[in-house]
Formats: C-alpha cells, sequence, structure tokens
C-alpha cells in the first residue's frame, strides 16, 4: 500500500481552450478511499488516467509513495484498474479472467489458484468460477473486474465509474460492497464518479472537480456543511442547494419578508469591491414550512408546481417572486406531502443554516458556518 501524490500535475490535449487537468495537487494518504467527482468533462477521469499512465502528464509530477512514476509505464506502476465496461475476456471463465494478470506476471500456479481463490471468496464469486462472462450478471461481471484488481494485491486501486452499467438497485448495494471491501482491505483507491451520491456515500475523501480546476477537497459531511463555492454548493447534496442573489442591508439580507441578520464578518467581506449582493444558499431540507394560519411571520411566499412524494419526506418543486424576478426553489419537507399543485405556501429559514457566497467571485464568505 502506499500514498498517492499529484503535484500541479497538467494534462493538455491539442485543442482545447484549457487544460483537461489543471495544476492538480492532491495527497492521498496510504489506504484512504478518495472520489474524485464533478461534472461530465471536469477532467476526473484524465486524472485517474495519469496516476495510471495512461495519459501524458504535460506538467507536475505523480508520485506512489516515495516513488516519481510520472513518466513510467502503467505495468511499472503497481496499480490495478476497474474500468466501467470491466473489459473482461468473453472467451475466459472468470477463474481465468481473474488470475490472467498473474499468469502473464509468471506467477506459479499453486499460489494463482490460491489467489483467485481467495478473492472469490471475498467477492461470493465461488459458484461463478467456471463461467464465462455471458452467462454471469451483471453485478456478477462487476465483481469478476473487482476480483481481477484485488487477486493483483497492488499498492492502490483505480476505479473509473465501476458501478454506470449496473441498474439503480444493484449500484446501491455494489456501492456498499465496495466500500466495506475497500476498508477490509486496505489498499489506497481513487474512485472516479460523476454521481455525487457515490462520492458521498463511498469515500473517506471527495475531490470535486469542475473544468479540469480542483474545487475542493475534504471528508464528505465537511464539504457538504462548509462547500468552498456556489459551484461545489450546487453539485453536492441532493436536490441542489437553492441560490439565491441578494442584495445586501445594514444587517444581513432579506429573503421575502423575512430579514436574515448575518455576521459582520460575512457582511464586510460580502461587500468587498463595492459589491451591493451576496449568493445566499439554503438547503431544500433547512427550510421550514409555517402554519397556513400563521400569516404574521415573516417569511418566503411560494407557489407550489409540482410535488414528489417519495412516501417518508415531500419535494416541493415552487416558484417565488423575488423582486422582479421569478426564481424556482425546492422544499424538502418531512412525511407524507399536504400541498398540491398551485398552493401557496410560506417557509422560514434560521440564520445560522445558510450558506453565504460572494456575489462576485462565487467564493464562501467567513464566517458562515451552519450546523448541517
Ligand atoms: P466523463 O464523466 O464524461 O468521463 P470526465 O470528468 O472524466 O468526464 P475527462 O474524460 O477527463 O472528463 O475529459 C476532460 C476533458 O478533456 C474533456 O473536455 C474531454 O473532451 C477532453 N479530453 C479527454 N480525452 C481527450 C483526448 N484524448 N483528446 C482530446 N481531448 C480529450
Amino acid at each position: 500500500m502506499a500514498s498517492v501524490t499529484f503535484d500541479k500535475a497538467t494534462r493538455c490535449f491539442p485543442g482545447m481552450a484549457h487544460p483537461a487537468v489543471c495544476d492538480l495537487d492532491l495527497a492521498i494518504a496510504d489506504g484512504e478511499f478518495m472520489v474524485l467527482v464533478g461534472p461530465s468533462g471536469c477532467g476526473k477521469s484524465t486524472s485517474l488516467r495519469m496516476l495510471a499512465g495512461l495519459e501524458e502528464v504535460d506538467r507536475g509530477s505523480i508520485r506512489i509513495g516515495d516513488q516519481e512514476v510520472t513518466h513510467l509505464p502503467p505495468k511499472d506502476r503497481d496499480i490495478a484498474m476497474v474500468f466501467q465496461n470491466y473489459a473482461l475476456y468473453p472467451h475466459m471463465t472468470t477463474a481465468a479472467n481473474m488470475g490472467f494478470a498473474l499468469k502473464m506476471a509468471r506467477m506459479p500456479k499453486d499460489r494463482m489458484r490460491e489467489r483467485v481463490r481467495e478473492a472469490a471468496a471475498i467477492l461470493d464469486l465461488q459458484d461463478y468460477l467456471d463461467r464465462k462472462p455471458k452467462s454471469l450478471s451483471g453485478g456478477q461481471r462487476q465483481r469478476v473486474a473487482m476480483g481481477r484488481a484485488i487477486v493483483r494485491e497492488p499498492q492502490v486501486f483505480l476505479m473509473d465509474e465501476p458501478l454506470s452499467n449496473l441498474d439503480a438497485k444493484l449500484r446501491v448495494q455494489t456501492r456498499t460492497q465496495i466500500a466495506v471491501l475497500q476498508r477490509r482491505l486496505g489498499t489506497t483507491t481513487v474512485y472516479v464518479t460523476h454521481d455525487q451520491v457515490e462520492a458521498m456515500t463511498m469515500g473517506d475523501r471527495l475531490a470535486v472537480m469542475k473544468d479540469g480546476l480542483l474545487q475542493q477537497v475534504g471528508t464528505p459531511k465537511e464539504v457538504f456543511a462548509h462547500p468552498a463555492n456556489t459551484f461545489v454548493a450546487g453539485f453536492i447534496g441532493s436536490p441542489a442547494m437553492n441560490l439565491f442573489r441578494l442584495p445586501i442591508t445594514a444587517d444581513g439580507v432579506r429573503l421575502g419578508s423575512l430579514t436574515l441578520a448575518l455576521p459582520h464578518d460575512t457582511l464586510r467581506a460580502a461587500g468587498t469591491g463595492g459589491a451591493t449582493e451576496l449568493t445566499l444558499g439554503v438547503r431544500p431540507e433547512r427550510f421550514e414550512a409555517l402554519s397556513p394560519e400563521d400569516l404574521e411571520t415573516p417569511g418566503l411566499d411560494l407557489v407550489v408546481d409540482a410535488v414528489e412524494d417519495t412516501g417518508s419526506v415531500a419535494y416541493l418543486h415552487t416558484t417565488a417572486k423575488l423582486g422582479q424576478d421569478l426564481v424556482p426553489v425546492v422544499v424538502r419537507l418531512p412525511g407524507r406531502p399536504t400541498h398540491g399543485k398551485g398552493d401557496a405556501l410560506r417557509v422560514a429559514v434560521r440564520p445560522d443554516a445558510v450558506h453565504c457566497f460572494s456575489a462576485a467571485t462565487g467564493l464562501r464568505l467567513p464566517d458562515t458556518a451552519p450546523a448541517e
């Protein structure tokens, strides 16, 4: 096992306006499960491929443990990769697929069989060792691909969207299995996904990327509670955080008829460069519905456009009028929905449950640390 360090690693493809990955600085600890997450095209697969040696590094360097691997061929990096399409050999059995890399490395047959047997036991594949991929389910194929990585006992596992070919239910099951397996083996793992729920539930830490640039690195809890900018705020959390651009008043901001007093430092930073607005973030679950009879309590007035009833919580897709603008707002309320399309609703939010960002730069403003 080993740590992984990206040091200003950069990859520029010809013809692209900006690097696919730009000055990536990321230190992954020995044994850590790090998830690279971001929307399509943000550079996460390129980062992983640079670490695997499948993509050139134009500037900067990459280390695995103490060894600089920036320009080493993939076979000399002691890594094992699990791809989205599994890349199993169709004519080989499960056992042969799992043992293939060991055979190539000329491992003695007995040891190879033992390693395959052990990995099959871990992955619950003992009964499928003689089957070929076409007679395995999607989930079983995925486990064979994992098995092929495990038997090599590499220093680092690299996984590129390994669950994307599975149906929704199997994805949920398998993501738990992979996370449990990683902890059991203790192998440093770098895992790429565009799915923020996968990132939040699987990783020890996540690295959020956009347009080739690292936006934030932290534990799921840290990133959720303190998103570094409006991009991370909108990307992590489902449904997404509501973001409102609001005029700054003497002591805070007004959201509908609600006055939210904000810390002095927040307001001072928000006003940097003469800015008169800030971006206020409210997660859907942080709104509280006011009682319909209570028209005295200040709040934000909403009109319900659509209701999603999941059984345990209701998501209300609504519209608010802020100044002259009609703004979409998502509210999550516990229990079964009591509102329908076209209904009016007034919600409130506590000042310590909001996130504040600079309207100019999108960066998080100081002293806004809501307890999520
Ligand atoms: P996805 O989730 O869609 O796979 P990603 O975040 O993994 O996206 P990358 O595959 O790393 O993104 O691509 C980053 C950027 O680099 C994209 O704009 C992509 O079009 C570009 N890119 C990737 N590979 C190449 C290549 N071989 N040649 C030219 N451009 C490339």
